[in-house]
């Protein structure tokens, strides 16, 4: 029978474009494993994955996606009203499906490995009852895995909420001191359901046969010492923790992909000088509020620069959409008066979607404004572009706190008590990537650390050792 190793992405794109790099990556690593790659998707995936899923499918038939069935979930807003709250339930009653998936593909392959989400968590006993070893895919930096395995000795060493924590800088081990307000953003309040369910997941983390991260020994190597050392699980012994990363989604890199012919932001950058044109996008799931999308309108327009920003419908207030993809953009109607006109010979906004990777890696972007999801922080690293830092959900802030402090890849948007940043903070942070002695300096460390990545997964380096170890384990099987 053939040997396959099984992928349980979380719902949204993000962590979907991971998981399939992941399994690419385990494809053409190592010849002598002969392996099928079956991806079980979960039902609400965010965003567009339709398109993605599709175009995966024809290019590498190596990997099969089993979209498992739909499960009808409580929408019950008053529990929660943090989307991974919904991303527990849901995972959680997904586990028969997820029984049963195992099961059907245990009759026709050997699976060597499941390898969870780190959302998927309470699919660790379903993997137990089968006897299949199963493993973590941490789709963001050691600086938040460090935080997460340390949280539960948090917990319990204090009552008090995050958010009642005015002033308070946590102590991770491995990370700079953390306000507690930058914790990640559904954990703030511990009453909060979604509170519960990273509880949960933090302290399950060390149950598993291993755990992968999509990351690399030199990016944050006192992260990775602090958790090798056994400092943030201080009861319990870690388990075995593999770099593998940078994964990027690179063969969206030239952004024909899909099949659409080249988007028409791509023939726009074409016409831009080198290195002049800042970027910004926030992600699968960063939406702002009509004023907040004036006032970077503002922002871009004072600072002279040029720009490509991708452009969303504000939240809706209807609750029971919230989970639902954003409605395309009235530009017309959300951007100040004469604005696209006005900046029309230097700015470009797109509706909703760009192809980032093949953005950011197009020679005439030289700025890129992200709200530090994990991917879009590596995908700039490895494309050399220097970033401002404008968090919005998730464990964004977090990463803000080290890649400013630490790092140093990032300069920072620094935003009200209210989460609102003012024209004048957006033209300053613009001008000054593009233009000041701070952003030189941002831009020459990302460029170091883009040569970093590149020997992390160069024959040798330390991403490719990584992943040779755990895929020998796979190989030689019995890790039960
Ligand atoms: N992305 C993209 N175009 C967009 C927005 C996002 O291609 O307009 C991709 C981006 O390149 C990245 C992923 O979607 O690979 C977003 O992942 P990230 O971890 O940065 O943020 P999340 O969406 O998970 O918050």
């Amino acid at each position: 029978m053939e040997d396959s190793v099984v992928l349980y992405p979380s719902p949204g794109i993000g962590h979907l474009i991971s998981m399939v790099e992941l399994g690419k990556l385990i494809l053409k690593h190592d010849p002598s494993f002969s392996v099928k790659i079956l991806i079980a998707t979960p039902p609400y995936n965010a965003g567009s994955t339709a398109p993605y899923i599709k175009r995966v499918s024809t290019t590498t038939p190596s990997i099969t996606f089993h979209h498992l069935p739909t499960v009808s979930l409580p929408l019950d807003f008053s529990i929660s009203p943090n989307q991974e709250t919904l991303t527990f339930e849901l995972i959680h009653l997904n586990n028969p499906n997820v029984h049963q998936a195992l099961q059907t593909f245990s009759q026709t392959s050997n699976v060597r490995a499941l390898v969870l989400d780190f959302f998927c968590t309470a699919a660790l006993d379903v993997a137990t009852t089968l006897h299949v070893p199963s493993y973590y895919f941490f789709t963001s930096g050691a600086l938040a895995l460090a935080a997460f395995l340390y949280f539960p000795t948090i917990h319990h060493n204090t009552t008090k909420s995050f958010k009642d924590m005015d002033g308070t800088h946590l102590q991770f081990p491995g990370l700079p001191p953390i306000p507690a307000s930058d914790m990640i953003k559904p954990m703030l309040d511990r009453t909060d359901k979604a509170y519960e369910g990273f509880l949960n997941f933090s302290t399950d983390f060390p149950k598993a046969k291993g755990i992968i991260v999509n990351s690399f020994e030199s990016l944050e190597p006192r992260a990775i010492k602090a958790i090798s050392d056994g400092l943030c699980v201080p009861d319990y012994p870690t388990p075995p923790v593999y770099y593998i990363g940078p994964l990027i989604a690179d063969d969206d890199r030239t952004g024909a992909g899909g099949g659409g012919g080249r988007p028409e932001c791509l023939a726009w950058l074409d016409s831009q000088p080198s290195g002049s044109v800042v970027f910004l996008c926030f992600g699968s799931l960063g939406l702002f509020s009509v004023e907040q999308l004036k006032e970077i309108a503002v922002g871009l327009e004072k600072s002279e620069q040029r720009f490509l920003w991708v452009v969303r419908s504000p939240p809706t207030e209807d609750k029971s959409k919230r989970f639902l993809a954003p409605p395309e953009p009235d530009l017309e109607a959300l951007l100040p008066d004469g604005f696209l006109e006005r900046t029309r010979n230097r700015g470009l906004v797109v509706k909703t979607w760009a192809p980032q990777v093949a953005v950011l890696n197009h020679e005439s972007v030289g700025g890129f404004v992200t709200h530090c999801g994990w991917n879009s922080v590596l995908e700039a690293i490895c494309a050399g572009v220097p970033m401002v830092a404008w968090p919005l959900y998730a464990e964004q802030r977090l990463n803000r706190v080290v890649l400013v402090e630490e790092m140093k890849l990032t300069l920072s948007m620094d935003e009200s008590e209210e989460g609102f940043v003012s024209w004048d903070v957006v033209e300053k942070r613009v001008r000054g990537l593009m233009e000041s002695k701070e952003g030189e300096m941002v831009r020459e460390r990302v460029i170091a650390m883009k040569d970093g990545a590149e020997a992390a997964m160069r024959e040798g380096g330390s991403s490719r050792i990584a992943l040779t170890k755990v895929l020998n384990i796979w190989k030689r099987g019995c890790n039960y």
